[in-house]
């Protein structure tokens, strides 16, 4: 059966749950935020990808050359946020003061072919940043599942991928410039302000404003991903030898089951061809069958199982195929809330094992199923890889359903296992709990924070939490 069949089949299932009056008994009532409201004259309200997030911000500014931006950061009033594609789950863009977007200042600068990199405009969509790179024979060595990202939201927040060879985007900056409030606009890399390199390569946002970057490519290349339904356990007991296999792997274990869909990447062999389509719905039909089934007490988790196996595993094997930028990033069209913390690479199986038991064994409304990364070490202060090679795992919750609660009963797995947050998904620690899960660099970044912002005018409320005042 393949996914499109598996998608009609299960939906044929949930209306006949339906018509026979069953409903999803794990169906929470909706807890949206509240909507934002628009009245014409006043200022605009801004809202995230998640729709979780939003402010009022009294004043816009869109500069469309670094110049612009130097002239915004000059008049601008209260706290000031840059916004990239409001692709965080987590308060890092909200003020209700002045938001600088970085959309028009996007575009590659200039290249070295010697040393294979490119510098970009840090308003630069992870998108757009594929084919730029390509015309130039350069190609980012790994790239996160969605390409909506600019490429300055994305080193701020020490946004990854998966492969124990690569590390999180923020690695791969040789150089960058930095916008100060005081009119600066510093460069930066190892061998300039070295200090401040290390600080603005991840800060959150809260040095200033990135507006050139410069990335560690290589020569373009192409890549063939392929997608499987396998037994997590499995999956799980040969994890190293999985990972070694190939130049990218991952895992989606799905909840209530011990069914998973496993995604491995590597280097595209001549005659690799294309199979099947990368269905972005596929997350729905989860839902439809979770909904359709575990209605019925005690067989219910059982018959999902079986029917989860039974209909992915028997031939959802899909088979994608180009030039890496296409392969890659996945469509993202059903929303979601994410949660996400790194623990150290070792304590992954039982950390993700841990989470599963408890979403089960405590009837949790979470069917969506859960990633399941690994990334290199490096040395970026506020990384959540700094100084050593991380497991990254994310639960998520569909956009019409509590998230709040289950997340809550989540989130303390991730700290026994020395988990540190995402900074751009959503957690509940403040600076007290994150200064001890940064002993090293913790201070050396806030030295550099107060020298280049001693006003605090980058700190938004959320700031304030996760920093301190
Ligand atoms: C569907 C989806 C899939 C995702 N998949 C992944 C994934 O695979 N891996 C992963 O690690 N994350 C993932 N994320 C999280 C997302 O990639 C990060 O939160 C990322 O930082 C968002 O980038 P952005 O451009 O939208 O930044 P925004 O959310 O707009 O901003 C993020 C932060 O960066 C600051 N900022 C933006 N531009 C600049 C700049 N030029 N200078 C200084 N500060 C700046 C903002 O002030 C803010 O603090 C995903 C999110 C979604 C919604």
């Amino acid at each position: 059966m393949d996914r499109r069949k598996f998608l009609q089949s299960s939906l044929a299932l949930s209306v006949s749950a339906a018509a026979a009056g069953v409903t999803g008994c794990r169906q929470q009532p909706l807890d949206l935020e509240p909507a934002t409201a628009f009245t014409p004259g006043e200022p605009m309200p801004w809202i995230n990808w998640a729709a979780n997030q939003s402010c009022t911000p009294q004043w816009r500014s869109a500069p469309a050359s670094v110049d612009e931006l130097m002239d915004a950061l000059q008049t601008a009033t209260g706290c000031v946020r840059a916004v990239g594609a409001g692709h965080s789950f987590s308060p890092v863009v909200p003020t209700d003061d002045t938001l600088i977007s970085m959309d028009l200042l996007s575009g590659l600068l200039r290249h070295d072919s010697e040393k294979q990199q490119a510098t970009l405009l840090a308003g630069t969509r992870m998108h757009a940043m594929g084919p730029m790179l390509h015309s130039i024979g350069q190609a980012l060595p790994n790239m996160p599942d969605m390409d909506y990202p600019s490429l300055g939201g994305a080193i701020t927040n020490s946004v990854h991928a998966t492969g124990t060879a690569f590390g999180s985007m923020s690695s791969y900056v040789t150089e960058l410039k930095l916008a100060t409030l005081s009119g600066d606009l510093i460069e930066c890399s190892a061998e300039k302000n070295p200090e401040i390199f290390k600080a603005a390569q991840t800060s959150i946002g809260s040095l200033g404003i990135v507006s050139e970057i410069t990335l560690q490519n290589q020569a373009a290349f192409n890549l063939t991903e392929y997608s499987s339904v396998e037994n997590l356990n499995e999956v799980l007991e040969n994890i190293e030898e999985r990972c070694n296999d190939h130049r990218h792997f991952e895992i989606f274990p799905i909840p209530y089951s011990d069914t998973c869909l496993t995604i491995a990447t590597d280097i595209a062999k001549p005659g690799d061809k294309p199979l099947g389509e990368d269905d972005p719905q596929a997350v729905n039909t989860v839902r439809r069958v979770f909904d359709a089934t575990s209605w019925i007490p005690v067989v219910g988790e059982g018959l999902y199982d079986r029917i989860l196996t039974t209909a992915l595993a028997a031939e959802v094997e899909t088979i994608r195929t180009g030039p890496s930028y296409q392969v890659f990033p996945h469509v993202r069209v059903v929303r979601f809330r994410e949660m996400e913390y790194t623990v150290p690479a070792e304590a992954g199986p039982a950390c993700v094992r841990e989470i599963l038991k408890t979403i089960k064994d405590k009837h949790l409304p979470l069917c969506f199923p859960l990633e399941y990364r690994y990334v290199k070490g490096d040395d970026v202060w506020l990384s959540m890889f700094e100084g050593q090679a991380g497991c990254s795992i994310s639960i998520h919750q569909f956009g019409d359903l509590d998230y709040k609660t289950p997340f809550a009963e989540i989130e303390p797995i991730f700290w026994k296992y020395g988990g540190r947050p995402h900074w751009g998904k959503i957690h509940t620690l403040d600076a007290s709990r994150l200064a001890k899960l940064y002993p090293r660099h913790w201070q050396d970044f806030h030295e550099v924070r107060r020298e280049l912002d001693p006003q605090g005018k980058f700190m938004n409320r959320h700031l304030h939490t996760i920093f301190g005042s």
